[in-house]
């Protein structure tokens, strides 16, 4: 059967869509294949359809055991002879499968990387013809994303084990050096690629400064989202928790879910969420990978995440029926010396760190945007918007600048200084001229920058701190203790050869309440 017969007939769908087609072509003809898809895109018949078209059967490579049940049971309703073999199945269902693989009776057959690896599996698929070998959420791949699963490089050993078979590797997330790396860590070969656009114009993207971060949340829910279902992602386990049973009070149907709560307890939430309405789930980054619910109206962040990219793929979750939504963040200056630390304090080697922390220069970027950031977003996947979108809060709402050269230098000097090893609020008490026991000891009341800065409020220096840290000009040091260091950039501003404007506080503090005066 042609895949265009197999489209209608098995899964009934009049067309394909986007680049199904060509993806399926080239899998037939037996190329490797990489598909950058964003969730909800259409992935599954990019590999399912070849599997049915080619002779063999066609093995998926996920992570996500607690899946595959639904998946398989899925493609049964529609005749397909799939399994899945996992650790969930007893050793008589297993060996039921494993005498159906031996007689050329699947179509298609899911396991998880770790499972695949193994030599009893791997001597199992070299007796049956292989359709495909397809990896999803190939993005586990890669060493320095956010969702890396070792098992994953053990996969590049497919290539030389089964040198005939085609493979394909999808995800919803890659930027444009993580496509290089899922290319050159699976091994595939001359791989053709295919990336279909990752623009959500149904998102609206919105960034606020935190103030009352509670009063801000409740806000934007009572006006925006009542009896809604959405997502709020908080950084800690503690913070989901406190979070979730906050709302509950307030009156929302929310219940948190973190990698620390008992199994059922996790599977019972997230079983709320997908089956009942207006259900709101408090997270940490374990809730999410594989959800797809289509009315999900928000995800709000209450805590900086760590890319742009685990950014883009959380709020991603955000209105998959194409009707519109929110991905609505809060975010602070003590978000930025919290990752900072969180990154120098790490485990991680020097060159895990360098990148981490250009990730999240990247992410800091984007939150003091004072233009269209779907842009920026998409230039980040490679892909270019030619006009600002009409549709994220600096295009909605632009905001004001002012010109902080001035400020900025004399909050440099004090850094300078200071020796370099402060924190911010002893930095905004020095330039507003606090004379207290510390600054005496120091004789930090004698230099010149003391008190200098006496006509903006303590609010307004906070505030430039934190987008100075932002934008590179200042780095938070390693000691742990927040101290600041001029960076190499800070020469231009100090020096006057560069200027810098920054955005002007939004009156409400909040975006929750900026819709009704926009
Ligand atoms: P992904 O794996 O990329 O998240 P899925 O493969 O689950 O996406 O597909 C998302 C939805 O789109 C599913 O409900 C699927 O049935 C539907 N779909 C996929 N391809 C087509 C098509 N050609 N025509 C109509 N519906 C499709
Ligand atoms: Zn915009």
């Amino acid at each position: 059967m042609s895949a265009q017969a197999v489209l209608q007939r098995v899964y009934g769908y009049s067309a394909f869509r986007g680049e199904q087609e060509a993806i399926i072509d080239a899998a037939v003809a037996g190329r490797d294949v990489l598909v950058l898809m964003p969730t909800g895109g259409g992935k599954s018949v990019c590999y399912q359809i070849p599997a049915l078209v080619r002779e063999g059967v066609g093995i998926v490579v996920s992570p996500l055991i607690a899946l595959m049940s639904d998946q398989v049971a899925a493609l049964r309703q529609l005749g397909v002879r799939a399994a899945y073999l996992n650790s969930t199945l007893d050793f008589q269902q297993a060996s039921e499968i494993e005498a159906q693989l031996r007689a050329g009776e699947l179509d298609l057959l899911y396991m998880a990387p770790e499972r695949l690896m193994l030599p009893r599996t791997l001597d199992l698929l070299a007796e049956s013809p292989l359709a495909l070998i397809a990896i999803d959420e190939a993005h586990c791949v890669s060493q320095w994303g956010h969702d890396f699963r070792p098992e994953y490089l053990g996969l590049s050993a497919l290539a030389a084990r089964f040198p005939g078979v085609p493979r394909m590797a999808l995800t919803a997330t890659a930027d444009v050096p993580t496509r290089d790396e899922i290319v050159q860590r699976l091994a595939l070969q001359d791989p053709a690629r295919f990336v279909a656009s990752f623009d959500r114009p149904n998102i609206r993207y919105r960034v606020s400064e935190r103030g009352n971060a509670k009063q801000q949340l409740l806000r934007f829910l009572q006006k925006e989202h009542p009896g809604e279902a959405g997502v709020v992602y908080c950084l800690s386990r503690k913070k989901v928790e406190a979070t979730a049973e906050w709302l509950r009070d307030a009156g929302f149907d929310a219940v948190p879910y973190h990698a620390g709560l008992p199994a059922e307890m996790r599977a019972a939430h997230q079983e709320r969420f997908l089956r009942e309405d207006g259900v709101i789930v408090v997270a940490t980054i374990a809730f999410g990978m594989g959800i797809d619910k289509p009315d999900v109206r928000f995800v709000a962040h209450l805590d900086l995440p760590g890319s742009v990219e685990a950014y883009y793929q959380e709020t991603g979750r955000a209105g998959r029926d194409g009707e519109p939504a929110d991905a609505w963040m809060l975010y602070g200056l003590g978000d930025v010396v919290q990752r900072r630390q969180m990154i120098d304090s790490g485990e991680a080697g020097d060159e895990r760190k360098r990148v981490e922390r250009s990730k999240l220069d990247a992410m800091l970027g984007y939150c003091e945007l004072d233009s269209c950031r779907r842009q920026p977003l998409l230039r980040y996947f490679g892909q270019s918007l030619e006009t600002a979108c009409g549709n994220c809060d600096n295009c909605l709402w632009p905001p004001e600048t002012d010109d902080a050269t001035e400020p900025a230098r004399q909050a440099l000097s004090a850094v300078y200084r200071t020796g370099q090893r402060f924190g911010v609020s002893y930095l905004v008490d020095h330039l507003m001229g606090k004379a207290d026991e510390r600054a005496q000891r120091f004789g930090h009341d004698q230099v010149s920058t003391f008190g200098i800065g006496r006509e903006l409020t303590a609010e307004r220096w906070r505030r430039l701190f934190r987008q100075l840290i932002a934008r590179g000009y200042l780095d938070v040091d390693v000691d742990g203790y927040g101290g600041l260091r001029l960076s190499e950039s800070a020469r231009g501003l100090l020096k006057g050869q560069e200027t810098i404007r920054v955005r002007r506080k939004v009156a409400t503090g909040s975006g929750g309440s900026r819709r009704a005066s926009a």
